[in-house]
């Protein structure tokens, strides 16, 4: 089977890490800052950083319908944090110019933990990934406070506290497994949501 084409989107953020990952899993990857740069995608993956630039850079770049239209044509996203973020289809405490991709049935609170745990690690089962859980990197990670019936929770804290769903072709993650060393999930998105 030839390799899976993947854009990750390089407006802002962690997109290095992220390319770096499917590099090493053996994906054709490209960054993406333009929308014929989303052309023949399988697959794009939108990064952490922080949401209120991606966003600006999304409308600045024209990048909303295009994204939107190849994901409705197919293309597979996994957004991480800030990614999250974008791919909900509403955000609690956005900007107000912020606007949301709206990929996914899923309300999203920015920024959710508090000052003094905004940034954590622990691990997190995560369903259809073997081996044992993955490391779980939280940076002013934000929370998902409601999801439609048809998003699925693959990965959630011991309270059930969702940490990552999928929609269809759409996964999100609120921390961030780029920034370890296991590419397992990277793997899954490959393999489950652009293959599947
Ligand atoms: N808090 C950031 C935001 O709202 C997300 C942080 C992250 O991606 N690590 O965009």
């Amino acid at each position: 089977m030839s390799a899976k084409r993947i854009g990750v989107l390089a407006l802002q953020g962690a997109f290095r890490e992220h390319r770096r990952m499917l590099d090493g899993l053996g994906a054709d990857t490209r960054l993406v800052r333009w929308p014929d740069e989303l052309e023949g995608l399988d697959g794009l993956v939108i990064p952490g950083g922080e949401s209120t630039a991606i966003a600006k850079l999304l409308a600045i770049h024209g990048l909303y319908g295009p994204l939107r239209d190849a994901h409705a044509g197919g293309m597979a996203v996994f957004g991480t944090c800030a990614g999250a973020i974008l791919m909900a289809r509403d955000i609690e405490g956005a900007r107000p110019d912020q606007e949301p991709l709206a990929l996914m049935d899923a309300r999203i609170r920015r920024n959710a933990y508090g000052r003094q745990i905004d940034s954590f690690e622990t691990t997190v089962p995560f369903a259809g990934v073997e081996g044992g859980p993955v490391k779980g990197v939280f940076i002013r990670a934000p929370r998902f406070v409601d999801l439609g019936c048809g998003v699925e929770v693959l990965a959630a804290a011991d309270d059930g506290e969702p940490l990552a769903v999928r929609e269809g072709r759409a996964l999100a993650a609120a921390f961030h497994p780029e920034l370890t060393d296991d590419a397992r999930v990277h793997a899954f998105f490959l393999e489950r949501v652009v293959g599947s």
